[in-house]
């Protein structure tokens, strides 16, 4: 079974597909919102039936050498094309538009053995280098709006490849979740420069800092764990850091991502993407809220859309402050600096 958004493997090469168009956005009458239809794909290749990693150096998607690299998701749920108005305001009920934008998928690494918090200071560095770069390039195109980089790792949030990769949604409309987030910044002032303001406040939940980045757990956290990652100036968009800056944030990334690997001492599914346009953040979320209990979002909170949160945040960031991070070094060079 191949899940939505991630890129194919064999296995799901055999299933039947609903003869129907490409992927679209429906305008839901009852919330106003864009919904993406993507279960229309019926053009999907056989692929050859093979255990080999498509990311892997040889395989499908990597036919040569690379050290990070990012390409088209070979089944994207959003496609390139002419601009299309997402423009609100209109009578636009029941009306289905082409789902416009881009889907791409990032390899942080040709080795497959390797987590984003095992990579090392310097090919971290290079994945934000290309996240900064690709986010540029989307974005120059006129029917992109807003570009979201992510990551889903672990078997439990949908990820079908093992190979360390993540992926980037390019849309057509700035999506409802940062949309809000610029809306209470728009009225209110920047959240993130009020909270780091309040220094007293914010010290309880601190996991990590260096010179240009702070981690901490949200004061009103939706999950178990979670943390936002952000520059402790007013920096809105991640192409806007300095070489200074991108090194500090490989190194609380891949620092706060190895807490999360030795938090239970097993491997922690886990969910990350990075919101440009107000003040640059990186939410950072597990759904395990204990070593092996999965934290599900059931219907008391998708019916409210009021979350419960099981896990304090002053008690989350006690545990990951308590856990001893593995910044390997071996493999970059320029893992000793700082
Ligand atoms: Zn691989
Ligand atoms: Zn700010
Ligand atoms: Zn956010």
């Amino acid at each position: 079974m191949t899940v939505r958004g991630e890129t194919g493997t064999a296995s799901g090469a055999a299933e039947k597909r609903l003869p129907m168009g490409e992927p679209e956005f429906r305008l839901d009458a009852m919330t106003r919102r864009w919904v993406a239809i993507t279960g229309t794909r019926q053009d999907r290749p056989n692929l050859p039936s093979s255990d080999a990693c498509p990311f892997c150096v040889g395989g499908l998607e990597a036919d040569g050498p690379y050290t990070v690299k990012a390409f088209p998701n070979r089944w994207p749920p959003l496609l390139p094309g002419n601009p299309v108005s997402f423009a609100p305001g209109q009578a636009l009920e029941g009306s289905a538009r082409p789902a416009r934008g881009a889907a791409e998928v990032v390899l942080y690494t040709p080795d497959h053995h390797l987590t984003f918090a095992k990579l090392g200071l310097a090919q971290a560095r290079a994945v934000i280098d290309l996240w900064a770069a690709r986010t540029a390039a989307l974005l120059a195109r006129p029917e992109i709006e807003y570009v979201l980089v992510f990551e889903n790792n672990g078997a439990e949030v949908g990820a079908t490849i093992g190979h360390p990769h993540g992926q980037i949604y390019a849309f057509p409309f700035v999506p409802p979740v940062p949309a809000r987030e610029a809306c209470v910044a728009a009225e209110f002032g920047c959240p993130i420069c009020a909270e780091l303001k309040q220094e007293d406040e914010l010290q309880p939940r601190v996991v990590d800092r260096n010179r240009s980045f702070l981690a901490f757990t949200r004061n009103a956290a939706d999950w178990p764990f979670e943390l936002i990652v952000t520059p402790v100036i007013h920096l809105p968009e991640i192409e806007a850091l300095n070489e200074a800056q991108r090194d500090d944030l490989a190194r609380i990334l891949t620092g706060v991502l190895s807490r999360y690997e030795h938090l239970f001492d097993q491997p922690l599914p886990y969910m990350m993407w990075i919101h440009p346009g107000v003040h640059l953040h990186v939410h950072l979320v597990t759904t395990r809220r204990q070593a092996n209990v999965p934290r599900y979002v059931a219907a008391g909170e998708l019916g409210s859309g009021v979350m419960f949160n099981p896990v304090a945040p002053e008690l989350a960031a006690e545990a990951l402050r308590a856990v001893a991070p593995t910044i390997e070094k071996a493999r970059t060079n320029g893992g000793q600096r700082g």
